[in-house]
């Protein structure tokens, strides 16, 4: 079966927009076993649109359209594809009811160009939009039209936070159903961080050459601070094989593995602290709250977080954490003495379970023979005493902060996880 992709939309070809739709929804399809063959972004104008859809239903079986159904003048998808298929738009009450429900919650008049997205191609399924507006579409284009075959014609709003949950609670359900696979499949993917993907290539390549020769296939992904180790297989043997080279992996890298397909690791921070009904405050000096941000992106961090600092000058770190100025002055910001006293600062000052801190060199400036740009110190203050750690992180400032961030809650996952008491608390069975 061939599944296509156009993505509409004239900020994507100017490099106004990353298109993320090409990335998320090939990696979504291919964890269902689902290969997307081929990919197209064309501008908004009606012509580019038509034409890269009359195209792509020659061949595929599915052919999924983003962007473009939103209530401007540059939206044309919806009515460019019932042109096309040659079905007249309708408006459908449900999406009415919706948009007028959408429009009263935010106090919003429901005007005629958001009501126009109430129009729907006659027949066609509709995807509910939970988190805007346009609602999703699927259209059955019937055999001998453009194919021999009938062929499903989908259309998702431009919006990655509207398109993301549309597709995955809604479509690929509805693929499923209506295209299952020919085969069983079965797909499983670990994250790690800590260690880089050829390291983690070199300590499982020849365990699992065996699996390999039998059909497994694996895929290292690397993004800053972590990497994403994938396995997956078609036929009978597969959830077997994949089974079996989880097993591999864990015992060969288990130690850097934090979790499973989408969970982040604040999110197992966040699910730790909360099994030990533990406590965080955070002291950050470089990356200036980035941290913070990521703890309380978490739903349900207000039960674990108490607060924190962003101690960029000297003298808050004096003032608010009490960091001894000889210190400062002997030893500098960024050094093993200065990150300790923040995190125990943070710890005491917060009545927190755990603190961590960080100070460190973003760069470009600033560096030294033996601080270079990139170092940074990490602090974990804890009831079992405070931990430091020295890392080197030579990249842009974002990716610093990332980076850096990144190992701050991993030596928070580590000691929770190594905690006497810590009970086997991730549901899907991997990590330390
Ligand atoms: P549209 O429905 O085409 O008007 O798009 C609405 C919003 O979604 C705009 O802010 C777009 O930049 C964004 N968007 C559209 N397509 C993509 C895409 N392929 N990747 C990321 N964002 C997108
Ligand atoms: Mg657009």
């Amino acid at each position: 079966m061939v599944i296509e992709l156009i993505n509409t939309g004239t900020e994507l070809l100017i490099g106004r927009t990353l298109n993320t739709h090409q990335q998320w929804i090939g990696a979504e399809l291919a964890g269902h076993g689902y290969a997307l063959e081929r990919q197209v972004t064309v501008p908004d104008t009606g012509p580019a649109i038509e034409s890269a859809a009359r195209e792509a239903l020659t061949r595929a079986q599915w052919v999924m359209v983003t962007g473009g159904l939103g209530p401007t003048s540059d939206d044309l998808t919806r009515d460019l594809i019932a042109g096309l298929v040659g079905v007249p738009l309708q408006t459908d009450p449900e999406v009415v009811k919706h948009l007028e429900e959408f429009c009263r919650r935010r106090g919003r008049a429901l005007n005629e160009s958001i009501r126009r997205q109430a129009q729907v191609p006659q027949g066609a399924m509709v995807l509910q939009n939970r988190h805007g507006t346009a609602p999703g579409m699927v259209m059955l284009v019937p055999p001998g039209r453009f194919q021999a075959g009938p062929a499903w014609l989908v259309m998702l709003p431009g919006p990655p936070r509207e398109l993301r949950p549309m597709v995955r609670e809604q479509l690929i359900p509805l693929l499923k159903r209506l295209s299952p696979l020919s085969r069983p499949f079965a797909g499983r993917v670990l994250r790690l961080t800590g260690i880089g993907e050829s390291q983690v290539e070199a300590r499982i390549e020849s365990a699992l050459a065996p699996l390999v020769g039998s059909g497994l296939r694996v895929a290292y992904c690397a993004r800053p601070g972590e990497v994403d180790l994938r396995f997956d297989a078609i036929g009978s043997t597969a959830a077997g094989l994949v089974a079996s080279a989880v097993e591999i992996a864990l015992g060969a890298v288990g130690d850097w593995v934090f979790g499973e397909d989408e969970e982040e690791l604040e999110q197992v921070v966040v699910r730790k602290l909360r099994s030990h009904s533990a406590t965080l405050a955070t002291a950050e000096s470089c990356t200036g709250g980035f941290l913070a941000h990521r703890v309380t992106n978490v739903p349900g961090a207000s039960e674990v977080f108490r607060g924190g600092w962003i101690t960029y000058a000297n003298e808050a770190k004096r003032q608010w954490l009490g960091v001894l100025a000889t210190d400062l002055e002997t030893h500098g910001a960024v050094s093993a003495g200065v990150v300790v006293q923040m995190a125990e600062g943070a710890r005491k000052n917060a009545g927190s379970d755990y603190a961590l801190a960080v100070t460190g060199i973003a760069g470009p400036g600033g560096g030294s023979e033996a601080k270079p740009v990139g170092t940074a110190y990490i602090a974990l203050a804890g009831p079992r005493g405070t931990q430091v750690l020295r890392v080197v992180n030579p990249w842009d400032r974002l990716t610093f902060k990332q980076v850096t961030a990144q190992q701050a809650l991993d030596l928070l996952r580590r000691e929770l996880d190594s905690r006497k008491d810590s009970a086997p608390d991730n549901p899907q069975g991997c990590g330390r």
